[in-house]
């Protein structure tokens, strides 16, 4: 299979504990290795947060299993494939990660790829980048797509053999019921006592990463919604722990 790689281009305060609190920062990884379906994901989904790594001073790499060309949206009529390659380029530099890998996976048919040979290219990005950490997609797929579920099943395979973290972004059940009812789309969320984690962020940086993505955004994308109900939090849980 050939790859597309790309290298484009503070301190951490203590985490808070006190008893009844979640912690309110992210873990002060030196690398982390995100691993995502689709380009988009990593900036619609895990925009803020990867650019909160990297704004700690998390060397962050990104492995993207497909190129998206199944995608229903075309805002500019390019040829998906590459146009949504160079998107993912331009979204990597801007939220500040090293760089990415993107594999040629048909978009919507991660499912049906054996999970081990997935789990078999995290492995590849790891040995090069020396991750302390994995940070992925809730396994619920937040949106149910069986890509999503696919990606963060090989992390999550991968983490359980390397004994790595692997930390997932997840939507709480209020914000997804409630996208759910206003879009009739599916949003899976999770109870608060299932949230490891709640972060705050700055999402100036993930909504100019999202405009790279010029094919797949609109004024009315419902990504703009959800940005809008989850305010300057990300939600977090450990799909497996540090330790
Ligand atoms: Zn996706």
């Amino acid at each position: 299979m050939t790859t597309t790689q790309s290298d484009p281009g503070g301190s951490r305060p203590q985490g808070s504990h006190a008893a009844g609190s979640r912690p309110e920062h992210l873990p002060p990884w030196s690398s982390a290795l995100v691993v995502v379906a689709h380009p988009d994901d990593e900036s619609f989904g895990l925009g803020a947060i990867i650019h909160q790594l990297t704004s700690n001073g998390t060397d962050v790499n990104i492995l993207c299993y497909t190129h998206g060309e199944a995608s229903t949206l075309n805002e500019t009529g390019a040829d998906l494939r590459s146009a949504r390659q160079e998107e993912l380029r331009q979204a990597t530099a801007a939220l500040g990660a090293v760089g990415f890998t993107l594999l040629e996976y048909p978009d919507g048919g991660l499912a049906g790829i054996g999970a081990g040979e997935l789990a078999r290219h995290v492995a590849g990005m790891a040995q090069r980048h020396r991750p302390e950490g994995l940070l992925v997609f809730d396994d619920t797929g937040i949106t149910g797509h069986p890509d999503h579920q696919a990606a963060t099943q090989a992390a999550v395979d991968y983490g359980l053999a390397a004994g790595l973290p692997v930390l997932a972004w997840a939507l709480p059940a209020v914000v997804a019921d409630q996208l759910s009812q206003e879009t009739g789309a599916h949003f899976a969320g999770q109870q608060p006592d299932q949230i490891d984690l709640c972060v705050r962020v700055d999402r100036e940086v993930q909504r100019r990463a999202a405009l790279l993505h010029a094919t797949q955004v609109s004024p009315t994308a419902v990504l703009w919604r959800r940005l809008q109900l989850l305010g300057d939090c990300e939600h977090l849980r450990w799909l497996r722990p540090p330790g």
